[in-house]
């Protein structure tokens, strides 16, 4: 059988780093020979080193060359692996989600906790899965890690040094390696509604803060004059707000000055609700957006690329209505 096509876009990361006087220092390609090695008996692959950078760096220009990247080499391939830093993977899977509506092939991000020269890297076992899942013909961008594949959107880091470090919050996985191989749940598979674009354009002015209680609401107007045109609050619970002590007269000045405000929760599973307290009803009043279950990296990514598009406030409201590609449980 003709083996598959795949095309490995690198960045840096751990999985690809060497330890130096200053500490791990991510290199190009070449760490990954052995290991590519191994993957070419199954897959022909064509590698490209497109970043060099711990992921702490990567920020919405380096998600633009991804995904760049990504649409104008795909063809000919069936299947793009990008290896990334496990720090900042979540939010590069889920702006690429966004960045890339109907890609029309797996594209999988993966990284590891202990880079491919140790011999007990983490890194083997998740580049199989990534080559497996890339190699599946399920179009849609995925991360996968220590033996599961989740929607790009859906992925959080949730452990700093455990090899099980991503976690598919409020989704089912797409796939697991058990004794049958790499087993697929279609169902979870993310919606195709457009022929393959590149809509790149990202807003960089999204804040994303973490409610505290008795939070100053001057935080808003600072904001506000700083130029953000997008924030995501993580609010507590279901999605509650101190509304006592002026505790909504920042946000109601942010909404009226034509900022998005998309509240969720800060709590890890579980979607937000405001219509079941009085607090949350209140906000909703303003004229707030609901992020129901989307995870705040989802959230962010979603803002971003929203008002990257042009949107004003009632289509931000629109959009965030809807699934575009899994990062929410539809009704
Ligand atoms: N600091 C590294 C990075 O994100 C961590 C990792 O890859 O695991 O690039």
């Amino acid at each position: 059988m003709k083996k598959k096509h795949i095309l490995l876009l690198t960045t840096g990361g751990t999985i690809a780093s060497l330890s130096g006087e200053d500490g791990l220092t991510p290199q190009c390609s070449g760490v990954m020979d052995r290991d590519l090695q191994q993957l070419r008996i199954h897959y022909d692959i064509t590698v490209r080193d497109i970043l060099c950078l711990d992921s702490s760096n990567i920020c919405p220009r380096e998600w633009q060359l991804i995904a760049r990247q990504i649409f104008e080499n795909r063809a000919g391939f069936d299947g793009i692996v990008v290896s990334h830093g496990t720090d900042t993977m979540a939010y590069t899977a889920s702006a690429i989600s966004f960045m890339l509506p109907g890609i029309d092939l797996p594209v999988v991000f993966t990284g590891s906790q202990l880079p491919l020269s140790d011999i007990l890297s983490d890194g083997p076992d998740n580049l199989r899965t990534a080559f497996a899942m890339a190699a599946s013909g399920f179009p849609g961008v995925f991360l996968a890690f220590d033996r599961k594949v989740m929607l790009g959107c859906r992925a959080v880091k949730v452990r700093a040094s455990n090899f099980s470090a991503f976690e598919s919050v409020n989704a089912r996985y797409v796939a697991e390696v058990s004794n049958l191989g790499l087993v697929v749940d279609e169902s979870v598979l993310p919606p195709r509604k457009s022929l393959p674009t590149l809509q790149d354009n990202i807003c960089e002015n999204v804040f994303l803060l973490k409610l505290t209680p008795g939070l100053n609401p001057a935080v808003f107007d600072m904001l506000a004059a700083m130029g953000y045109k997008g924030i995501v609050v993580e609010a507590f619970g279901l999605g509650g707000i101190h509304v006592l002590n002026k505790g909504l007269r920042g946000i109601r000045r942010a909404v009226e000055d034509g900022i998005s405000v998309v509240i969720t929760t800060q709590c890890l599973y579980d979607s937000s609700n405001l219509r079941v307290y009085q607090v949350g009803n209140q906000l909703l009043e303003l004229g707030v957006i609901q992020g129901r279950d989307m995870n705040s990296e989802a959230a962010m990514t979603k803002l971003m690329w929203a008002l990257g598009q042009g949107m004003d406030q009632k289509q931000v409201a629109a959009l965030f209505a809807e699934n575009l590609t899994g990062e929410i449980t539809e009704e």
